[in-house]
C-alpha cells in the first residue's frame, strides 16, 4: 500500500451523480464502496465532504444574503452529505465517525483530533462534517486543515475530471493533462488545484494533494496501489 491514511475530499457536486440538485443515492452507494475496497486492504480513510449540491454560501451572499450567515448554512449542508455517506458506509457494513465541526448532539460526535485519529487506528472511516466550522473557508481548507492535523499521507480530491490540466478540459479540447506538478509549478502557471487557502495550507505543511477522478470505479484503489492516475502535487 503506498499510503497508509488518507483524506478523501469529495464534493457536494459529486453526489448528485446525473441530477441537478441534492443526493443521488445510488452514487453516494457507489462512493460507498470504493472507501470500503481500500478500507478493506488496511488503509486508514478519513473523508471530507462539499456542501455545493445542497447550499453554497458565495452564491447565496450574490443574491443578497449576508455571507457569514449563508455560509452557516453550507456548512450544514456538508453535514447533510456526510450523514448520507455514513449512512452507505453502514449499509455494506462499515463502522464509521461522523464528527462535526459545528456540535450536534443528536447526530454526531463533535470534532475532537486525538478521538478521530483513534477511530481511525480502529479501523471505523472517519467523515469530518461542517468544514472547519469558520464562515469565508471551503471544505477544500477543510480537507487541508484535518488531513494536516490527523496526519495524513495525502490529500486526495475527487473530481470529475481526471487531474490537472493545462486549461479547462471541459471548454478546451487542446488541453494536456499533468502527471505530477510541484507547489511552486502551479504557482506560476496560475493553475487551479484548490482555493489558495487550502492549497498554501497543504504547501506550507508537505501535504501531497492527488486530484482524480473519482467517478471512475476503481481508482482509488489505484492510488492506493500506487498507480500513476490523477495528477500529483507534492
Ligand atoms: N463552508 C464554510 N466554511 C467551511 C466549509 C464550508 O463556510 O469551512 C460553507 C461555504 O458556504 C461553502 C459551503 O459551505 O460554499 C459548501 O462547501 P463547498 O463550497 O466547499 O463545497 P463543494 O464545492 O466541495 O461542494
Amino acid at each position: 500500500m503506498k499510503y497508509k491514511r488518507i483524506l478523501l475530499k469529495l464534493s457536494g457536486e459529486s453526489l448528485m451523480g446525473s441530477q441537478q440538485y441534492g443526493i443521488d443515492n445510488a452514487r453516494v452507494l457507489q462512493y460507498a464502496e470504493e472507501i470500503k475496497a481500500v478500507k478493506e486492504k488496511g488503509v486508514e480513510v478519513a473523508v471530507v465532504i462539499g456542501g455545493g449540491n445542497i447550499f453554497r454560501g458565495l452564491s447565496a451572499e450574490k443574491s443578497g444574503m449576508d455571507r457569514a450567515q449563508a455560509d452557516y448554512m453550507g456548512m450544514l449542508a456538508t453535514v447533510i452529505n456526510s450523514m448520507a455517506l455514513q449512512n452507505a458506509l453502514e449499509t455494506i457494513g462499515v463502522y464509521t465517525r461522523l464528527q462535526s465541526a459545528i456540535k450536534m448532539e443528536q447526530i454526531c460526535e463533535p470534532y475532537v483530533r486525538r478521538r478521530a485519529i483513534r477511530h481511525l487506528e480502529k479501523g471505523r472511516v472517519v467523515i469530518f462534517g461542517a468544514g472547519t466550522g469558520n464562515p469565508y473557508f471551503t471544505t477544500d481548507s477543510a480537507a487541508a486543515l484535518r488531513a494536516i492535523e490527523i496526519k495524513a499521507d495525502v490529500v486526495l480530491k475527487g473530481t470529475r475530471v481526471d487531474g490537472i490540466y493545462t486549461a479547462d478540459p471541459e471548454k478546451d479540447p487542446s488541453a494536456t493533462k499533468f502527471d505530477t506538478l510541484s507547489f511552486q509549478e502551479v504557482y506560476a502557471k496560475d493553475l487551479s488545484v484548490m482555493d489558495m487557502t487550502a492549497f498554501t495550507l497543504c504547501d506550507e505543511n508537505n501535504l501531497p494533494i492527488i486530484v482524480f477522478d473519482m467517478d471512475k470505479g476503481g481508482n482509488l484503489m489505484k492510488l492506493i496501489d500506487g498507480e500513476n492516475i490523477g495528477t500529483l502535487v507534492k
